[in-house]
C-alpha cells in the first residue's frame, strides 16, 4: 500500500467566486509543485471546466484530475460530487442543467464564470448565474450521485452556513454518504463530538481552493494501491485495508 496526497476540493475560474488565476493550466502547475497526487475539480452546480483540466493533467502526467462539482441543494447544503469519468459526467451535467434555475449572471456583482482554455484564454461564458441552489433535494441529488457511480460527499460540514448540518442539524436516517469534508482549521474529533459523527463515516479534509494561494494547503492523506477512482472510494469506506489520514493541526 501507498501514501497519496488528495485534495477533491478545487474551483476553478469558471466558478463565479473563483479567481481569475485558477485556469486549468494553472491548476494542473500548483497541484503539480504541491506534491498533490489525487485531486478533483468541483465547480459550483457545474462540471464543464474539468475535461479541459484532466487534458492538460493527462499530458504532463503524474497527476489523478477527477471530474465533478459542488452542487448545491435546494436546501443549501453544498455538496461535492465526483465522478469516475467524463462520460458519465456528461449525464450528470444534463441532471444540473435541468435542475439550475435561470437567472442571469452579473459578473459585477457574483463574479465572472468563464471557461478558459489551455492557454488561459477565455473560451465561453456561462451566463446563468452558478450560485443559487437546484430544485433538488439532498435526497434527489444523492440518488443520482449514486446512481451514476459516483462519490457523494456533504461539504465544509463545520462551516456555519452552505454545511449539511447548518441546514439541516443532522446528518439524515436515509442520507447516504461516502464520506464527510472538514474545512482546513477543523479538528476532526471536535467535529465529531459537536455533529455526533459516529466513528464509521469517514471525515476528510479538503482545500475549497478558491485563489492559487490556497490550492496545496489542505490535503488528506489516502492509503491505497494506486490513484484511481475506485481506489479512492475503497479508502473513505476503508475497504481491504484502505484508508485516510488527517495530519494533525
Ligand atoms: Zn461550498
Ligand atoms: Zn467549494
Amino acid at each position: 500500500m501507498h501514501q497519496f496526497k488528495v485534495d477533491l476540493h478545487i474551483h476553478s475560474v469558471f466558478s463565479p467566486c473563483g479567481d481569475l488565476e485558477m485556469s486549468p493550466s494553472n491548476i494542473v502547475k500548483l497541484a503539480r509543485q504541491n506534491g498533490l497526487d489525487v485531486i478533483a475539480v468541483t465547480d459550483h452546480n457545474t462540471t464543464r471546466q474539468c475535461a479541459k483540466v484532466i487534458e492538460i493533467a493527462e499530458k504532463q502526467g503524474g497527476l489523478l484530475v477527477l471530474p465533478g462539482a459542488e452542487a448545491c441543494s435546494s436546501e443549501e447544503v453544498h455538496c461535492l460530487c465526483i465522478f469516475p469519468d467524463l462520460e458519465i459526467l456528461d449525464s450528470f451535467q444534463t441532471f444540473l442543467d435541468r435542475h439550475l434555475p435561470v437567472i442571469p449572471n452579473r459578473d459585477d456583482l457574483f463574479g465572472y464564470q468563464v471557461l478558459v482554455d489551455e492557454n488561459d484564454l477565455i473560451s465561453e461564458t456561462e451566463e446563468r448565474y452558478l450560485g443559487v441552489a437546484l430544485d433538488v433535494s439532498i435526497d434527489e441529488l444523492e440518488q443520482k450521485v449514486h446512481e451514476l457511480g459516483g462519490l457523494f460527499i456533504p461539504a465544509h460540514v463545520d462551516r456555519p452556513r452552505n454545511s449539511l448540518f447548518s441546514q439541516l442539524g443532522f446528518l439524515p436516517n436515509g442520507l447516504t454518504i461516502d464520506a464527510l469534508q472538514i474545512s482546513k482549521y477543523a479538528d476532526e474529533q471536535a467535529v465529531r463530538e459537536q455533529f455526533f459523527v459516529p466513528g464509521e463515516i469517514t471525515l476528510v479534509r479538503f482545500s475549497d481552493a478558491h485563489y492559487p494561494d490556497d490550492l496545496g494547503s489542505t490535503y488528506t492523506w489516502f492509503e491505497m494501491d494506486k490513484p484511481s477512482f475506485s481506489e479512492i472510494k475503497k479508502a473513505l469506506t476503508r475497504q481491504d485495508g484502505r484508508l485516510t489520514r488527517l495530519d494533525s493541526l
